[in-house]
């Protein structure tokens, strides 16, 4: 049967990619919606060559924009607005969708999603972390199908037995290994750390990503969303999942098990692998991902973690830990940190200290609503402005 998918997205690293399995399977997949922020020109080019039946533009004048030059070209229907990445999110016609907003302005239609009981491909991690409890409900209410993109997790839920991947003492499940690269500082000593650009810190090793989540690598807070990513994903604590730094980024993560057995899926580093998981999950398709070359490879390396120079992966702990709407408000902070340091009016070394102090500002409530946390998200970007503007 034809899988109709909503890209949201589209345009990012993740969009683009999902774009590209989709493009070598036209019998498989057909686009049934693709969205954007701002970005009419390339959504123009993407709308000619997919010919979506809805293409949404969050930002209105990018949306006025876009259907002024679709104009006379027949097939795609443009809407703007949350409301409109959430009719695309939700529609009837649609089974597959790609969560590939970045950040918090990606929860209400990865949601709408979810609530709609799709086959939700989460990259979103930012939605499920400051929602953890209510969004994991939601699934589980709505009995959406929620498989994880993000290439640890990807590799965590193809190492755990099929049906088991939230009952991991049913399955013999000791621990989770959670790799990660250790991003472009890994050998900046806290001198260094001082002076690094936004280029720089966008100049990862192993993947070409949007310029946040490159930032969040460099940080190690993108390591920290991960685990408290995983700990909703799979029905777990912070204390079953141990980080690995391992630089090469070829092992995607590892599961041990109560006999001894350590299981790990291996792959090119390249985000076509687990969108294609998920998209055709059960079943395997062709990506176009270079083979794995072990032997060009020749060895892995481990390394722990430095909780000294990359702090903010101790601060997301810390907040998974506080529970209620700690997350969502570690979360504000560091997209504003982030923005800030993207347009220079903060140091790198600075954005953890904008997370701690917001934190430490803001007492937790319970996240018994998504209003509750939506409000925690507002009132926690503008401690962290303020923050920010005292440092800089
Ligand atoms: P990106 O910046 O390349 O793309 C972001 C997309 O979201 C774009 O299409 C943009 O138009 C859209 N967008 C941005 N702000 C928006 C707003 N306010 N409203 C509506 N749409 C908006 O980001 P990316 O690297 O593709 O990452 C997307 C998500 O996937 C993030 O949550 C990230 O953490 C996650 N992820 C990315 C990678 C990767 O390799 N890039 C890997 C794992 C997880
Ligand atoms: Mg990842």
């Amino acid at each position: 049967m034809m899988q109709q998918i909503t890209v949201l997205g589209a345009t990012g690293s993740i969009g683009l990619n999902t774009l590209d399995v989709i493009r070598r399977h036209p019998g498989r997949f057909t686009v049934y919606a693709l969205t954007a922020n701002t970005a009419v020109e390339q959504m123009l080019a993407l709308c000619r060559e997919f010919r979506p039946r809805i293409a949404v533009m969050a930002d209105d004048r990018a949306a006025e924009k876009l259907e002024r030059s679709l104009a006379g070209e027949p097939g795609t229907q443009v809407l703007s607005g949350q409301g409109g990445l959430c009719e695309v999110a939700a529609a009837a016609a649609v089974n597959t969708v790609m969560a590939s907003i970045v950040g918090a302005a990606g929860l209400p239609s990865t949601l709408a999603a979810v609530r709609a009981g799709k086959r939700v491909l989460l990259a979103n991690k930012e939605a499920l972390v400051m929602s953890g409890k209510l969004f994991m409900d939601a699934v589980a209410e709505s009995e959406a199908t929620l498989l994880p993109i993000d290439s640890e997790h990807n590799a965590i839920f193809q190492c755990l037995p099929p049906g088991q991947v939230r009952n991991l003492a049913g399955a013999g499940v000791r621990r989770i290994l959670l790799t990660a690269s250790g991003g472009p500082f890994r050998n900046h000593t806290v001198d260094e750390l001082q002076r690094v650009s936004p280029a720089q810190a966008c100049a990862h090793p192993n993947w070409a990503m949007g310029r946040k989540i490159s930032v969040d690598s460099a940080t190690l807070m993108n390591k920290g969303l991960e685990l408290i990513e995983a700990c909703w994903l799979f029905n777990t604590r912070p204390d079953c999942i141990e980080v690995h730094v391992h630089p090469e980024s070829i092992i995607h993560s590892m599961v041990e098990y109560v006999d001894g057995s350590v299981l790990a899926q291996l792959g090119s580093p390249d985000m076509r692998t687990p969108i294609a998981n998920g998209l055709a999950w059960p079943e395997r398709i062709e990506t176009g991902v270079e083979p794995l070359d072990l032997f060009a490879l020749g060895r892995f390396h481990f390394e722990r973690p430095d909780l000294h120079r990359f702090p903010c992966l101790r601060l997301a702990a810390e907040a998974f830990e506080s529970g209620g709407t700690a997350p969502a408000v570690l979360n504000a902070a560091n997209e504003e940190a982030v923005a800030a340091f993207l347009g220079r009016n903060l140091r790198f070394c600075d954005i953890p200290v904008i997370i701690e102090r917001t934190l430490a500002e803001i007492a937790v409530a319970t996240a018994d609503t998504f209003e509750v946390i939506l409000a925690k998200d507002l009132e926690a970007r503008e401690i962290a402005r303020q923050h920010i503007s005292h440092v800089h």
